[in-house]
């Protein structure tokens, strides 16, 4: 809808202190606002779930209205690797290869069962499970999830990005996590 219309949704202000010409808040908290209605997706899909990710991005479900219109298929220009699909042994590699070359911060969602644990395919060559690879922030159930799911697990992405600590790269704990994955 256009603004002519007064139907423009504009993001929430952080929690602050207002008063007569100013608005006061931490800068995490507006870093926080940024990146959650911002996020670049770098859609990963190798089958089905490849293809519900399409409806999510299709007019009836509109993931732009969530700031995140703008597909990277550029690892360096992305914040969320979304994953759908099998992945097989031979491209584990690939997907690990793809995080690495994401900057800081990054976050990563597993869309539906073959991603998050391999499906119905419990097979020697099927990854079971990308968080075997790279670290996964949310999963996402179903075979295959619908539209909504995909939304669902975006929006809980929007909320460890508002939410996160600027500190929180930097931590101990997170580069251990990294380091667990053989990742530096
Ligand atoms: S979870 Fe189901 S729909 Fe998704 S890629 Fe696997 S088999 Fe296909």
């Amino acid at each position: 809808m256009s603004d002519t219309n007064n139907n423009t949704n504009f993001a929430e202000a952080p929690e602050g202190y207002t008063g007569a010409g100013f608005f006061a808040t931490s800068l995490e908290k507006i870093v926080g606002l940024a990146r959650k209605n911002s996020l670049w997706p770098l859609p990963f899909a190798t089958s089905c779930c490849g293809i519900e990710f399409m409806a999510t991005m299709g007019s009836t479900y509109d993931l732009s209205r969530f700031g995140s219109e703008r597909m990277s298929f550029s690892p360096r220009q992305a914040d969320v690797l979304m994953v759908m699909g099998t992945i097989a042994k031979k491209m584990g590699p690939v997907v690990k290869q793809v995080y690495e070359q994401m900057a800081e911060p990054r976050w990563v969602i597993a869309v539906g069962a073959c991603a998050t644990t391999g499906g119905i395919f419990d097979t020697y060559s099927v990854l079971q499970g990308i968080d075997r690879i790279v670290p996964v922030d949310v999963y996402v159930p179903g075979c295959p999830p619908r539209p909504e799911q995909i939304l669902e697990g975006v929006l809980r992405v929007q909320d460890l990005a508002e939410n996160e600590s600027l500190r929180r790269r930097n931590s101990p704990e997170y580069q251990a996590l990294l380091a667990s994955y053989n990742i530096k």
